[in-house]
């Protein structure tokens, strides 16, 4: 899901009738990836261990158990090579990511869900995209750096974590420096997030749902809000909150918690924030996503969210943050789309 023109909110700063006030820094402080701290050692380690997974695939909730390391897929539909759709920068992504010279997106081949309203299911769920080598990818990632990129930015990784670690090594040897996003629909497993730690930078993580009935019906899993919340709580315990420095400048490290609103399911926004402040931080910065437009088989009438919202059900979100005790956060104007 993506993200144009951001308008900073805060919980004292919403105006009677929702509609919130900018305010907020508008540049990224330069900062070098936590990565370039870890040892080689410790780093092949890293890699190594993640690889292992794929032998018997368990790198994701969905424990498919098929041998990725002999070629086969799972559900996410992705084998050993990294698979990539596109790679570019991009500008529509929350201010502590795009910056002023935007963020190194990476988008990603396949997915372990199954959202029917995916605006990227050509390559989530139709898995276009091209096989290459985790060098020809390390090209990539050093490219985008040198084209100004402020971060690496995976969009979708869960089910391509041992590729992209390897990835991100081997650009570390050609000279890659800069901080990396992961940009996760936060239906991941504990133990791959784990590998992650002291590499990861920012994690732009979902919160799609708080029922699990819905997520059954929407996305496919069955225990989708049992383990995102679980997700994001490891997430925010290895990177804490986005910070401010002394000049006034984003600090790329810390969690955003994202919430795309869904029509006739706007009152899991009480939740979602309810979450956000009591089990990771007052603190935590919040993506209010409100641009839903209706995709892929959420056109189908049995999807129950074959319309764009009303204003109706984006003033009551409004209006429920207005009381959530949340700090930080940013809403994306109805009828923005596009971006990752
Ligand atoms: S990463 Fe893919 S193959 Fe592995 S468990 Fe998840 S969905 Fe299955």
């Amino acid at each position: 899901m993506g993200h144009k023109q951001d308008h900073p909110v805060d919980s004292g700063a919403v105006a009677a009738g929702g509609q919130p006030i900018e305010t907020g820094p508008e540049v990224v402080a330069e900062a070098n990836g936590a990565y370039l701290q870890l040892s080689d050692a410790e780093f092949r380690d890293r890699i190594r261990a993640a690889y292992r997974r794929m032998a018997a695939c368990d790198l994701c909730p969905r424990r498919c158990g098929v041998p990725r390391l002999s070629g086969k897929t799972g559900i996410c539909g992705a084998a050993v090579k990294p698979k990539v759709f596109v790679w570019n920068l991009h500008h529509g992504e929350e201010p502590p990511v795009s910056g002023t010279r935007g963020s190194g997106t990476v988008f990603l081949s396949g997915c372990n869900l199954n959202c029917c309203y995916c605006q990227n299911y050509p390559l989530s769920q139709l898995h276009h995209g091209t096989e290459m080598s985790v060098a020809k990818l390390a090209d990539a990632l050093v490219e985008l750096q040198a084209r100004g990129a402020h971060n690496i930015n995976f969009v979708t990784p869960s089910h391509q974590v041992p590729q992209l670690l390897a990835s991100v090594f081997a650009a570390r040897q050609k000279g890659l420096h800069i901080p990396i996003v992961y940009n996760t629909s936060s239906y991941d497993e504990l133990s791959t997030l784990a590998l992650l730690e002291g590499i990861v930078d920012i994690y732009l993580g979902d919160l799609r749902y708080t029922n699990e009935d819905t997520a059954m019906k929407l996305s496919g899993v069955s225990d989708y809000v049992q383990v995102a919340e679980r997700a994001l709580v490891a997430m925010h315990h290895q990177v804490g909150d986005i910070g401010i420095d002394g000049q006034g400048r984003y600090v790329p490290r810390g969690l955003i918690v994202r919430y795309l609103v869904l029509p006739r399911h706007s009152g899991m926004a009480g939740d979602v924030f309810r979450f956000v402040a009591r089990r990771l931080s007052r603190q935590t910065y919040v993506s209010v996503m409100t641009q839903y437009f209706p995709a892929y088989r959420a056109l189908d009438r049995a999807s129950g969210i074959g319309r764009k919202l009303t204003d109706t059900e984006c003033d009551r979100v409004m209006k429920t943050w207005s009381h959530s005790g949340l700090v930080h956060g940013w809403v994306q104007d109805m009828g923005e789309g596009g971006g990752a």
